[in-house]
This record gives C-alpha cells, sequence and structure tokens, in this order.
C-alpha cells in the first residue's frame, strides 16, 4: 500500500498540469548571447523604434513587444527608471505604469481579440525574471488551443517576421491613444 499523501502533487504532474506554451524561439535567447546592457534602457526614453519593437511611450513607461515572445501579441510595459523595486517607485510612475497596463490590455483587446491573457511580474531572478533590474510587465494574450497551435507555426526563423506583423498591427492603435498634437510617434 502506498503511504504517498493523495494531495501531494508530483512535480513533474505539476508540471502537466500547467498550460505550458512551447515557444521554440524562445531558445535563441536563453541560449544565445545577452545583448550588453538593459533592453529597456538602450533607446531613448522618448521615441517610438520600430527596430527594436517600441509601441508607445508614456512620460513615464513605454510599452515594448517582447523580441522572444512566448505568444503572438506579447508586450512588456516597462517605466523608463531603470529600477528593480516596485516598492520604492514613485507614486505618479506607479500610476502611469498602471494606466499603460490597463491601455495595453484594452488595446489588445481591440486589435488582436484574444480569449484570454497572462499579465504579470516576475520580481528578481529567483521568480523567473529574465532582466531582473528593470521592472516589467508582461502582457501575454491568450487563445483557446494556442498551446497546441503555437508549435505548428512557431520556428526561430520566421519570428522576426511575425513581430514586425504584430508591430504594424498594434502600432496604430497606440498612435490612436496620444492625445498630444506635439506626438513622438512622428519620430522614427
Ligand atoms: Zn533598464
Amino acid at each position: 500500500m502506498s503511504t504517498r499523501d493523495p494531495n501531494a502533487v508530483s512535480s513533474r504532474e505539476a508540471e502537466s498540469d500547467r498550460t505550458v506554451l512551447w515557444a521554440p524561439w524562445r531558445m535563441q535567447y536563453i541560449d544565445g548571447e545577452k545583448t550588453p546592457g538593459c533592453i529597456f534602457c538602450v533607446s531613448p526614453e522618448s521615441t517610438i523604434v520600430r527596430e527594436r519593437l517600441i509601441l508607445h511611450v508614456t512620460p513615464y513607461s513605454r510599452v515594448m513587444l517582447n523580441k522572444y515572445p512566448y505568444n503572438n501579441g506579447h508586450l512588456m510595459i516597462a517605466p523608463h527608471r531603470h529600477t528593480a523595486d516596485l516598492v520604492e517607485l514613485p507614486e505618479v510612475e506607479f500610476s502611469d505604469l498602471m494606466r499603460t497596463l490597463r491601455q495595453t490590455v484594452a488595446l489588445l483587446q481591440q486589435a488582436m481579440h484574444p480569449h484570454g491573457m497572462n499579465v504579470g511580474l516576475n520580481l528578481g531572478t529567483s521568480a523567473g525574471a529574465g532582466i531582473a533590474d528593470h521592472l516589467h510587465w508582461h502582457v501575454v494574450p491568450r487563445w483557446a488551443g494556442d498551446t497546441n497551435f503555437m508549435p505548428v507555426v512557431g520556428a526561430v526563423h520566421v519570428m522576426p517576421q511575425h513581430l514586425l506583423d504584430n508591430y504594424d498591427l498594434l502600432l496604430p492603435y497606440f498612435t490612436a491613444l496620444s492625445s498630444t498634437p506635439t506626438d513622438i510617434h512622428n519620430q522614427k
């Protein structure tokens, strides 16, 4: 007779219970050379740059596509400030980030019609943050069956085009967000 706790779940069982997206192009990121410097800090904070997948900037935050996405439309929202400290983030910056996060969710709903989304923040390397030194929220659109669908369409060599397709799809939605006439979206 087994003495195993009926409530205990082995790590293998736990793994199989989760709907883990299989994103093979992420191996390029995991195995590849890391670019020195912080990806959230390499571009001037007030420019929309297609090549860097930056879709939107606000006074305190920016929205960019994840270059190594878990799914189509995987976006990241980060403060301009290079910090890992959520608790010490000034209120005005936190509010700006949360507003931008909410707008991003709304825009993804309009633009890509996902069935659901994963929205989250990994604080620290131990929590899974790939870039632990600079706060960033992930927004990952999800579709029913995408765990089966993505391996079929996903391949390292086609992903860059998918990224720019995603970028071009989403940019008009973010452009419409900006209300100031001296719009930074006109810069390239
Ligand atoms: Zn940074």
